[in-house]
């Protein structure tokens, strides 16, 4: 995600701007008690359903290997652990979705493809409670289920290591939930619907489960096929590549596949008057811009991608997706959702250092993905460093008067919001995760020299090509490959309450 603020010209004042807070609700979603999938209650509630012959759909087979490059080890996660079920690993998810503006109607037919990581008598996934099942099945059985708050808990045996396809119908109009920040640019998650009934999403650290069941946590990725349907002239977006766009009785129908795993805070997808301009970076990807119609600007913002991404590979390497696409939406804020960026139709959300943030993502956030939350300073440290970089040579300022304003803010922002990588949970996404682990990188830099520095930063997320990461991981990766104990170093940056002293 980016951080707020006019960060390009403003140097010094970055930091302050980025972190003003205000207009934003604090706190976190309001907690739900964490059900034990092991657990012998019974439904309190019970909620047979009636399995409707024709509108179950046989699905994926579930041992296909192609499913296997999206097997993850999920976890519960330490900072929000309200959210996700350790015993789901899901694999794909057909999401066959249908938006009706008028009525703020989202029907949709979910088939989950999923591997029960242990022997359960009943399991659960994140699930938005203003939503309504109306039927559910577990291997083309009718199963029991019950909403408790945002889970749905599905009360049927699964076996450790048995894969499952659990299909579901449900309806309602969506609702975004608090986000656990006291961030200016954004105050709810998940499905958010416009004045007009357009609709966008940005669910980072959660809330994807506003409009579909979901194990809602990092550590799962899986691979996703989508099914739009609105009425036309609109548009349904996603993630992934474009398969096909169909005009049907008034609706149009586009089919969306993702290729590769991905964490659910890095799922996208919007409808409304879109239009799509195509494009190839130098390096030969292909691009697609979603941008409202007639909206020239920010189609002319957006485009900067083409030579950008070629300056990030020069430091990164190689993309590491089939496809990258922009979709711009009507939000204050920015998010990197994968292969299909979502920007907010502001002037620094469109901004190339936006635009650059989001693209480093890709290899910082969305090739590796942190396990859990505690290691979100994994994504924005990198991001926020070879931003700065991109700004000074764009705008051709020195980078030092810049990191100097950084570390002044360091001890204010330990203070306020907690280490990078022990931070407060109800200050999600705040400073302290951008701009301290970005001069940790710097200060590491300086060290190995500029050569060993690049090959690591751009070796690291290959070495974990979709796949999770964690505090202990990279810390001992990058002190393997530099033949140093830089075990201590992080931990003064990234786990201490008081600023690292002047290197
Ligand atoms: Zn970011």
């Amino acid at each position: 995600m980016r951080m707020r603020g006019a960060a390009t010209l403003a140097v010094l004042s970055l930091l302050l701007a980025g972190c003003t807070a205000g207009g934003a609700e604090p706190g976190a979603e309001p907690s739900q008690s964490a059900t034990t999938p092991t657990g012998p209650s019974e439904p309190s509630e019970p909620s047979p359903t009636k399995a409707d012959d024709e509108s179950f759909s046989p699905g994926l087979d579930p041992d296909d290997p192609s499913l296997d490059v999206a097997l993850s080890r999920p976890v519960e996660d330490r900072v929000y652990p309200d959210v996700g079920d350790p015993g789901v690993d899901a694999l794909h998810y057909q999401l066959d979705l249908t938006w009706t503006a008028k009525s703020e109607q989202l029907e949709g037919v979910e088939t989950l493809t999923f591997r029960a990581t242990r022997d359960a008598r009943q399991f659960q996934l994140d699930f938005g409670r203003s939503l309504r099942v109306k039927s559910l099945s577990l291997d083309g059985e009718e199963a029991r289920f019950r909403e408790r708050g945002k889970d749905l808990v599905v009360t049927a045996p699964v076996r450790a290591d048995q894969r499952y396809t659990l299909q579901l119908h449900y309806d309602g109009t969506p609702r975004p939930v608090a986000a656990p920040t006291t961030r200016s640019d954004f105050s709810t998650i998940g499905w958010q619907i416009t004045d007009d009934a357009e609709t966008w999403t940005m669910q980072e650290p959660f809330g994807a489960y506003s409009w579909y069941a979901v194990n809602d946590q990092p550590s799962d990725k899986a691979l996703y096929d989508f099914t739009l349907s609105t009425r036309s002239p609109w548009v349904g977006v996603a993630n992934g590549k474009l398969r096909s766009r169909d005009e049907e009785a008034g609706s149009t129908v586009t089919e969306w596949h993702l290729d590769e795993p991905a964490a659910s805070y890095l799922v996208t997808v919007a409808f409304g008057d879109f239009t799509m301009t195509r494009d190839r970076s130098k390096g030969g990807v292909p691009l697609t811009y979603w941008t409202p119609r007639g909206d020239e600007r920010s189609l002319r913002s957006v485009r900067v991608a083409r030579d950008e991404l070629g300056w990030i590979e020069d430091r990164l390497g190689p993309y590491p997706f089939s496809s990258l696409g922009f979709l711009v939406v009507d939000s204050d804020s920015g998010m990197e959702t994968q292969t299909m960026i979502t920007l907010g139709d502001t002037d620094y959300t469109l901004s190339g250092a936006v635009v650059v943030h989001e693209m480093v993502h890709q290899w910082y956030g969305d090739q590796v993905t942190p396990r859990d939350w505690r290691d979100v300073w994994m994504n924005e440290g990198m991001a926020m460093y070879l931003q700065l970089l991109w700004e000074s040579q764009e705008f051709g300022f020195p980078i030092n008067q810049t990191l100097a304003g950084w570390t002044a803010e360091d001890q204010r922002l330990r203070s306020s919001a907690g280490p990078p990588a022990s931070y407060d949970p109800s200050t999600f996404g705040e400073g302290n995760i951008y701009y301290l682990p970005a001069l940790m990188w710097h200060q590491l830099r300086e060290q190995l020299g500029g050569r060993q520095f690049w090959r690591l930063a751009k070796a690291w997320p290959r070495s974990r090509d979709n796949g999770n990461a964690g505090y202990e991981d990279i810390t001992a990766w990058w002190s393997q490959k530099t033949g140093r104990n830089l075990r201590p170093m992080f931990d003064r940056w990234l786990l201490s309450r008081q600023s690292p002293p002047a290197a």
